[in-house]
């Protein structure tokens, strides 16, 4: 065993000893969250600890300044392990709180994006030693993935052609759960509709105003009364991003909306959208306002691939639970009396096994599901469509936990979430070792990818016309 660096057990001594330094940035992360495309001092923190581990960095990927590649060694199989570091807006709040305490508001960690860089950093290191502890050949990436959250980083790396020579791809999420993911997720396409009419006094002259606001309404309308007539499993989701202004006797000259449309398929969701537009342009005709639409974002589907989930959940299975203690489940426990409902935990544990409600803190492993759905979207599945993708979540927080809610954030740098981090960190390790000394899995993975994508190229979800500083220019 001992002369096998790419075992199990050689992996997962490597992970655990640079584990507490990878902690620490995940915790530095944390203290410091910053919001899509702004994640400057985050990558910063990242880059420094790669470069130091002798990775080779290359910066501004796809055209975003926070978007970063760190390489080590070279030739094949080239192994890719995605990273992201994006907070939340508003969700600021102080460590190990039970009741909502920070009064300072700013972003926070709501989906623990600290935890999921820090966690798929240490990954790439601990592979990197183990390479180079005997001079085996492969490749080491660590992909620094920036705004998740909103604009989809992966995307734009994806259109830039970032991840094109990967053999494999790996991903993990901080979740309430330790479990393989045999779902697949929405694609999603978003955009901005701005209306732009005539101002007008609203009691003298209203004959000669245009209504931008009304425009909003209008559309808002015909989407709702769309919902009949659409996929039932697509999406439609709507915000008022500028109502025009606060003075009713103003008719408003300019409004704006935001849309996210969703459908498991891009087609669909592509479908959706060109009937959403539509419905703009006729509550443009109907106020005689103008209309402008841009695209603001869009992610593919996850595809799942077998051959490397069942690899991983073999992993995960023989590394086992992350191993919380007294204090992880008394902290939780009192976190689920103060600040989580009975419908928090139910819809927390739905999608995976409802018996888990009476549970804590998940300390077992999901068995393997049959492939399955869920709602949500993710840039991932913009990779998916690339490269053979694989992705787990690991147990870091409380059952019952909703993403994006302060009950996350507050327990985004405690211990168990630390736990759940480096046993990511582990299955990713081990996973991507597998598929080096065993390059059969690699060959049925890139099979099966080209069996459900028919290999043809990758179709990126956002315009080419659309970019990143369009966005950032954009960003409510
Ligand atoms: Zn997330």
């Amino acid at each position: 065993m001992e002369n096998d660096p790419l075992s199990l057990d050689e992996i997962v001594r490597r992970v655990d000893t640079k584990a507490a330094d990878y902690c620490a940035l995940s915790d530095r992360i944390w203290a410091m969250p910053e919001l899509a495309f702004e994640e400057h001092r985050s990558v910063a923190e990242h880059i420094a600890v790669l470069e130091r581990e002798g990775f080779r960095i290359t910066t501004n990927v796809g055209g975003m300044a926070t978007a970063f590649i760190a390489e080590f060694g070279q030739g094949s199989p080239i192994i890719g392990i995605l990273g992201e570091y994006d907070a939340l807006p508003d969700l600021a709040q102080v460590s190990s709180a039970t009741r909502p305490s920070s009064t300072e508001g700013g972003p926070g960690h709501g989906c623990g994006h600290n935890l999921l860089g820090a966690g798929s950093a240490l990954a790439a290191v601990a592979l990197k030693d183990a390479l180079a502890a005997e001079g085996i050949e492969g490749t080491v990436r660590f992909y620094g993935c920036p705004a998740e959250e909103a604009g989809g980083g992966k995307a734009f790396m994806a259109r830039a052609g970032a991840f094109n020579d990967l053999d494999a791809a790996f991903c993990w999420h901080p979740a309430v759960v330790n479990e393989v993911l045999t779902k697949s997720s929405n694609a999603a396409k978003w955009a901005r509709f701005s209306f732009t009419g005539r101002a007008a006094h609203a009691a003298a002259d209203p004959h000669l105003g245009r209504s931008a606001l009304d425009a909003v309404e209008l559309m808002n309308v015909g989407a709702n009364y769309l919902r009949e007539h659409m996929p039932s499993d697509a999406r439609v989701h709507y915000s008022i991003i500028n109502a025009g202004g606060e003075f009713p006797n103003v008719v408003q000259a300019y409004a704006e909306s935001s849309y996210s449309i969703r459908s498991p398929t891009l087609q669909d969701a592509e479908r959706v959208f060109a009937r959403v537009k539509k419905i703009a342009e006729g509550a443009a005709l109907m106020t005689e306002t103008s209309v402008k639409v841009q695209i603001t974002g869009g992610y593919s589907n996850v595809l799942l691939n077998k051959a490397l989930y069942e690899v991983m959940y073999e992993n995960m299975r023989r590394i086992g639970p992350p191993p919380f203690d007294t204090a992880d489940y008394e902290f939780a426990k009192e976190l689920r009396k103060t600040a989580l409902s009975d419908d928090d935990v139910l819809a927390s544990v739905v999608g995976s096994d409802v018996s888990l409600k009476d549970k804590i803190l998940h300390d077992s492993l999901l068995p393997l599901g049959a492939d399955q759905f869920q709602m949500g979207s993710t840039d991932v599945g913009d990779v998916s469509w690339i490269v053979p993708t694989v992705q787990c979540w690991t147990a870091c927080f409380a059952i019952g936990t909703p993403f994006h809610s302060w009950q996350l954030v507050t327990q985004g740098n405690l211990p168990a979430a630390h736990k759940g981090m480096i046993l990511a960190a582990k299955v990713i390790a081990c996973t991507a070792a597998d598929c080096i000394r065993n390059p059969a899995i690699i060959t049925r993975a890139k099979a099966e990818w080209k069996q459900q994508t028919g290999g043809g190229p990758y179709l990126c979800p956002i315009p080419l016309d659309v970019t990143p500083s369009n966005l950032r220019a954009k960003a409510p």
